[in-house]
């Protein structure tokens, strides 16, 4: 760019963690950025990711990490590895949050929540001149190519950017901002779009109504979930229609995808992961000593109220005998009439499938407009994948921008990117 020409404004629509990041790499190099956002504030979904501790990402050995993306692993691997999850961790601390690694392996910043993180992002990005248009509703291109916003005021704004990245997010939470509907506002520039689906997300189960009335909002700690042939151990939640948590969510898009083929799923539930059958038998052997049922359960059993629901849920009356008894505790069948709603899944399955854009992120059928993060095809379980993946984006997209204009990738010095790193 010569030194004396104005540096080309780029718009970066949707102000989550992919578009703020774009915009951090943009800034740096130098150039005009402004992020559109139709909220009256940026980063709504990470402030509330961050409630439950924002997990940044996840510690665990490369190799695994990628194949939590299934099959957009390939796509999705290099990007990751030009921003590998010591890069983020690098990237939070150098804004103040230093992180840890938690006993499952999660990354968290110290400070458990985002909104330290998200102020201290905010204000770099403003030292680097990067304006905000908030409570700016995106509705698409104008015959001239022009990106069509209405303002606050109900104004029509109408504004052709040397480059564009959209990073509108997927459609959970959509109170947050993300709303998806930018699907119609794509396909009718004839970009296929796959259709939106929950991810991570609960399940419904129609409960008896001591089950719903009694146990909402029980947690049910330290069980083992399977589901074709697939376990996980952790935590899952009754819910008044059903099941979500941890575990629920880490089988999700298997179950959802078997409900929808079959109209149903079967999940096995194991009470007690950490006791084998023939130990359970062994316990459940003792003479009951005249108590009832539910006592001998928790005493011989250690099962908890909502565990002893769990068991008379699947077996009225339940088995006498200690093996079947056993059995039962080892592997309760749930079945599963449906999937939650998008809304109030944690992410967003589907999208811009990978085959519309190329290696920058930019569509195909669009030159110079590029897309990020969760409105991309991808789904990954929860655990810190889905903020990784949204970042690697982000700055995979935010780079083709400057590739396309030619600008040298500047900025990429600092904690951006492995591509400064020695190794
Ligand atoms: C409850 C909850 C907890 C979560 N916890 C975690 C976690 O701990 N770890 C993790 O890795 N992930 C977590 N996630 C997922 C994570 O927050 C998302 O994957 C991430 O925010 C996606 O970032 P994004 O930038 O792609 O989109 P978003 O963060 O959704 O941002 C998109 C932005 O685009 C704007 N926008 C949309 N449409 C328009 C339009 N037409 N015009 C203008 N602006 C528009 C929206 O207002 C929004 O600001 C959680 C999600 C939820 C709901």
């Amino acid at each position: 760019m010569p030194a004396s020409s104005s540096p080309p404004e780029v718009a970066i629509v949707g102000g989550g963690p992919a578009g703020l990041i774009a915009a951090e790499v943009l800034g740096r190099a130098g150039l005009k950025v402004i992020v559109y956002d139709q909220m009256p504030s940026v980063g709504r979904k990470l402030l509330v990711a961050g409630r439950g501790g924002l997990n940044l990402t996840h510690s665990e050995e490369f190799k695994h990490f990628v194949t939590r993306y299934a099959e957009a692993q390939p796509r999705l691997r290099p990007l990751i590895e030009a921003f590998r999850p010591e890069d983020l961790r690098a990237w939070s601390e150098g804004l103040g949050q230093e992180t840890f690694v938690g006993s499952s392996g999660r990354v968290f910043p110290k400070a458990f929540k985002a909104s330290p993180l998200l102020r201290a992002w905010l204000s770099r990005l403003e030292s680097l001149g990067v304006r905000f248009a908030l409570r700016h509703r995106w509705q698409g291109w104008d015959e001239d190519g022009r990106l069509i916003f209405t303002d606050a005021a109900g104004e029509s704004v109408r504004v052709k950017p040397a480059a564009t990245i959209l990073a509108l997010g997927g459609a959970s939470w959509p109170r947050l901002g993300s709303d998806g509907t930018w699907v119609e506002l794509l396909s009718r520039q004839g970009i296929a779009v796959s259709p939106l689906r929950p991810a991570n997300v609960g399940f419904i189960l129609p409960w008896s109504h001591v089950m719903r009335s009694r146990f909402e909002g029980e947690p049910l700690k330290r069980v083992a979930l399977t589901f074709e042939g697939r376990t996980v151990r952790g935590e899952a939640i009754v819910t008044a229609d059903g099941i979500e948590g941890g575990a629920v969510y880490a089988l999700s898009a298997r179950l959802r995808d078997a409900i929808e083929r079959t109209g149903g799923a079967t999940l096995h539930l194991d009470l007690r992961p950490d006791l084998s059958e023939e130990a359970l038998v062994k316990r459940l052997g003792a003479p009951r000593k005249g108590q009832s049922a539910s006592t001998f359960l928790r005493k011989a059993g250690g099962l908890s109220p909502v565990a002893i629901a769990l068991l008379r849920e699947a077996s009225p009356s339940l088995p006498p005998e200690p093996g079947a008894l056993a059995r039962l505790i080892k592997a309760v069948p749930l079945t599963l009439t449906g999937t939650k709603s998008l809304d109030r899944a944690i992410s967003t399955a589907g999208g811009v499938p990978f085959g519309e854009v190329d290696e920058h992120l930019m569509l195909r059928r669009m030159p110079g407009v590029f897309v990020a993060g969760e409105m991309l095809d991808w789904e990954a379980p929860t655990g810190g994948y889905l903020l990784q993946a949204t970042f690697a984006t982000g700055l995979a997209a935010a780079r083709g921008v400057l590739a396309r204009l030619q600008i040298p990738d500047a900025a990429l010095t600092g904690s951006l990117s492995s591509a400064t790193r020695q190794t």
